[in-house]
């Protein structure tokens, strides 16, 4: 018990005594008794009346300061309100610290409700999604935005990753939409002006393009030339034997370059899905590794496991390219009397195709870059082997297209196994031709 409680209770009983005693005094002690605690009571009721007062506009009405019991509740009250404002000022200060640096952000920032109502969004995404401000806020995004790339990415629940369209406003202005889920429900859509990012790459790849498309012309007269006189080999040139065979090397290296650099230009131009022709795919494996063990000329023991009835939707020149350099670079990177097994299959979550060697392997930390452009384990032994160190980036490019995924598994000293994983929706099963029925 608190002494203002117990003070209280002195307060009451004295008063109550008082009463008793005055109304003895006139012989009515009970009516005594009854005054001195409906005056106890009054004076409660007013210090209740100005609480509830208090309570209706506590800026304006002040409390009074009665000590005791009341006064306690009251001091309490008004700590608790002082903290309250505190609390508020120190919010709303969070509040508009944030307001102010998402307002000063490049990206477009837009804050949607449960059912994706526009709940908020600063300047950038005004700007970059011409979004109104108030007119927009609980419109549903889907409404506003209506590019079928952005409507497919909201609609599908999955966020792990960005998808690019154009801005709603101007066509010519891309940007790369990403949806971060977070609190109750809540989601956070981050837009990014992509333009300049696109322009830049797309100058890249042209020139790269361009510039290899150009050197291929005088190569092929060098070439021809140098042809020509290692032809002549016993004639005056007999001397320059040497140079002549190492510039027609060299030569054919800057060919094959040439050649990859156009391949994965060619790639990455036609950004989008590859086309859906059927290819006979375990006929293509079984024509590549008629080829690779030609090439290979008994140094490699070759194993085929190749489910016949497996067919693929995609890009015959794509895939063929993917195939065989997997294949190419299994026999490249393979000792002699190694094996190499080639396998096809499909299952309930699409077809896979998988190139295992036992050759020299891969350390763990070369692996996530093994698909990067030029990127070699050991760069002389890939130039020995007239490797470009673009035959990974080449593989990447065209699984992209077919939306499927490369695995890479290796060891160093015992080999690698390179697996592609096609979706589902890219395979085609057919019935394997019946056994020829015998005549009689
Ligand atoms: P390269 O033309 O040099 O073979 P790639 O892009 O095909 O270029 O391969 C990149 C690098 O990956 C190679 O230089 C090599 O070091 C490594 N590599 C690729 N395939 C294998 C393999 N089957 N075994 C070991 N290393 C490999």
């Amino acid at each position: 018990m608190t002494p203002a409680l117990q003070q209280e209770i002195f307060k009451a009983a004295l008063r109550c005594l008082l009463g008793l005693l005055l109304g003895s005094l006139f012989g009515y002690w009970l009516l005594g008794l009854g005054l001195g605690l409906m005056l106890y009571l009054v004076m409660h009721l007013r210090y209740l009346a100005a609480l509830r007062k208090w309570f209706g506009a506590p800026k304006q009405v002040e409390l009074p300061e009665p000590g005791g019991i009341w006064g306690e509740v009251f001091e309490s009250l008004l700590t608790l309100q002082k903290r309250n404002r505190k609390r508020k000022k120190r919010l709303a200060a969070i509040v508009s610290e944030f307001q102010a640096s998402t307002e000063a952000l490049p990206d477009g920032a837009v804050v949607l409700g449960e059912r994706g109502e526009i709940v908020w969004f600063n300047t950038a995404g005004r700007t970059l999604l011409g979004l109104r401000s108030p007119q927009d806020f609980g419109q549903r995004v889907a409404n506003l935005v209506r590019h079928p790339t952005f409507t497919a990415y909201y609609a599908d629940g999955d966020y792990s990753s960005e998808v690019e369209a154009p801005s709603p406003i101007n066509t010519a202005v891309l940007l790369s939409y990403r949806i971060i889920p977070y609190g109750n429900g809540q989601r956070l859509l981050v837009v990014r002006d992509i333009s300049d990012l696109r322009r830049l790459d797309t100058i890249r790849r042209d020139f790269v393009a361009n510039a290899s498309h150009e050197l291929r012309t005088p190569l092929t007269v060098l070439r021809g030339y140098l042809d020509m006189m290692s032809a002549d080999a016993d004639g005056p040139l007999q001397p320059w034997t040497g140079p002549i065979h190492e510039m027609r090397a060299q030569a054919q290296r800057m060919e094959a370059l040439i050649a990859d650099l156009l391949k994965l230009a060619r790639l990455e131009a036609d950004g989008q899905q590859a086309r859906l022709d059927v290819l006979d795919v375990p006929a293509m494996l079984l024509r590549i590794v008629e080829d690779a063990k030609a090439v290979s000329k008994g140094q490699h023991r070759f194993e085929t496991e190749i489910a016949p009835d497996v067919q693929l939707l995609g890009r015959d020149v794509e895939i063929q390219s993917l195939f065989t350099n997997l294949i190419a670079n299994a026999c490249q990177y393979t000792p002699t009397g190694g094996i190499i097994r080639v396998r096809w299959w499909g299952d309930a979550e699409g077809a896979h195709y998988s190139v295992a060697d036992t050759g020299i392997g891969i350390s763990e930390k070369d692996l996530p870059r093994l698909t990067e452009r030029f990127y070699r384990v050991d760069v002389g032994r890939s130039r020995a082997s007239g490797g470009t160190g673009l035959g990974l980036s080449i593989v990447k490019h065209a699984l992209e297209r077919h939306e499927a995924r490369l695995k890479i598994e290796s060891e160093v000293g015992v080999g690698s196994t390179f697996t592609c994983h096609f979706p589902l929706h890219r395979v085609q099963h057919v019935v394997a031709a019946p056994p020829p029925v015998a005549q009689s």
